[in-house]
């Protein structure tokens, strides 16, 4: 009441400028510096050094300095750890590995070391909260169980190995409220076994993840279909987490929710993110896990409960990928460094290095959001609030129920709660998100749980 009365008087001598129920800036102006920064020639000298370790299926040659995969991750290391150099030591950089048996595994030719290269830029006020960014350091030929026969692998997944690797490049000259983590997976061809095993340590460990970013195969625009596209990209989503409890899911018929798990929400902030910073490019949502029958690195983490998507081309070659280099009847297969497209791939990095700058700098989501209004002619969201001097507020997103993305927004300042006066809670869905004072957002929260009042 007294904040409602100061505003009156503030608005009454034209000084309402000056209130606090400014809203926050729409965009931050250090994401366009972001995207700027991102250089299409770095990726591509990264691709072509990973393509030029000859394979890098998991299992093969681990000794050598020039072929295999234990070259191909010493190198990676070797490349954050001078990133980390020139950030006076900004991240913190170590293998992770888990070891995987032939025995149980009709995919796992050998037992071996499966190793994956992390490096942690650490948040500043909100350390265990893990914003990651996930490419694939392995290759494979035609026959997976083949690991001496050349597999540059060079669009699957040097591509989006490289834009790890850039994104840490750039993001490192910031720093973050949030940890953000720069991740190459290996054991992605033979059964997602790197996924598996960062996944599991990060949920022993009680990482508290915004989102897993996978990127596999961000390099490739000219499809097997013949379309030739430099600007559209797809991002998959599952519906809602695998994990969700019988309870929730006898809730879901109620009160809806299908289509509102936690990583569709992070597939409509890159959608949105996209939108806003990089309005050249076409994002498409794809409502499913990933591409039919196929998989991908962001499943274990969707598995343990975990918000995950997968960033991809969306015109895929197949003579280009999981085969052995030759030509055969007039065909040249073999997924090779001159298929790939570095600006496509810096775009797509791009994409993703705003996504995790502004999910870093932006303040944690509210919780239990809660939904009431039922045979009422207005919608009602209350939630818990965040604590945080960079907390602005909080913003109510709504949409119609068939919307892929949300379509109405309305910032609603720093209060737990708000009613939505004439929108009928039946005909739309609901979310929250916070905002902070520098303009950067959580992700929108679905309401979990319901209110009458
Ligand atoms: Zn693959």
């Amino acid at each position: 009441m007294l904040k409602n009365a100061i505003f009156a008087t503030l608005l009454l001598f034209g000084l309402n400028n000056y209130s606090q129920e400014v809203a926050p800036p729409q965009v931050d102006l250090r994401i366009y510096d972001i995207i700027e920064a991102v250089s299409a020639d770095e990726i591509e000298a990264d691709i072509r050094r990973l393509a030029g370790f000859g394979t890098r299926n998991t299992f093969s040659d681990t000794v050598s300095d020039t072929r295999g995969i234990g070259a191909a991750r010493r190198f990676i290391k070797a490349d954050l750890e001078k990133i980390s150099n020139d950030c006076n030591g900004c991240l913190d950089v170590f293998y992770q590995k888990d070891f995987v048996t032939k025995e149980g595994n009709n995919r796992v030719p050998k037992d071996a070391w499966v190793v994956n290269v992390v490096a942690v830029q650490k948040g500043t006020k909100y350390p265990n909260r893990y914003i990651i960014m996930s490419g694939d350091i392995d290759s494979r030929a035609s026959n997976t169980m083949d690991f001496t026969t050349d597999a540059p692998g060079a669009n699957d997944n040097a591509s989006g190995m490289a834009g790890v690797m850039e994104a840490a490049r750039v993001l490192s000259n910031y720093e973050f409220e949030n940890s953000i983590v720069y991740l190459g997976l290996s054991g992605e061809e033979q059964g997602l076994f790197g996924g598996q095993g960062f996944a599991q340590m990060a949920k022993d460990e009680g990482w508290e993840i915004i989102g897993v970013l996978n990127n596999d195969m961000i390099g490739n625009i000219e499809g097997v279909d013949g379309v030739i596209d430099n600007r559209a990209f797809r991002i998959f989503s599952e519906p809602v987490p695998p994990t969700e409890t019988e309870n929730e899911r006898n809730m879901r018929r109620y009160y809806g929710g299908e289509v509102d798990g936690i990583s569709r929400q992070l597939a409509r902030y890159v959608h949105r993110t996209t939108e806003t910073y990089m309005p050249e490019m076409n994002p498409m949502m794809i409502y499913r896990l990933d591409r039919f029958g196929r998989g991908g690195h962001h499943r274990p983490f969707n598995d343990l409960g975990f918000a995950g998507i997968r960033i991809m081309e969306a015109h895929e070659n197949y003579t280009q990928q999981h085969q052995d280099i030759r030509t055969e009847d007039g065909i040249e297969y073999g997924d090779v460094v001159e298929h790939v497209n570095f600006d496509y791939a810096a775009k797509l990095t791009a994409v993703n290095a705003i996504t995790m700058a502004s999910l870093a700098w932006a303040p944690p989501a509210p919780k239990e959001v809660a939904i009431g209004g039922i045979v009422e002619p207005s919608a009602k969201l209350k939630w818990e609030k965040v604590s945080g001097d960079n907390v602005a507020g909080y913003k109510v997103y709504w949409r119609e129920t068939t919307a892929p993305q949300w379509e109405h927004s309305r910032y609603v300042g720093d209060v737990d709660n708000f009613t939505l006066e004439g929108i009928v809670i039946d005909n739309f869905f609901f979310g929250v998100s916070t905002v902070g004072k520098n303009g950067n957002e959580s992700v929108v929260v679905f309401p979990s749980t319901t209110f009458r009042d």
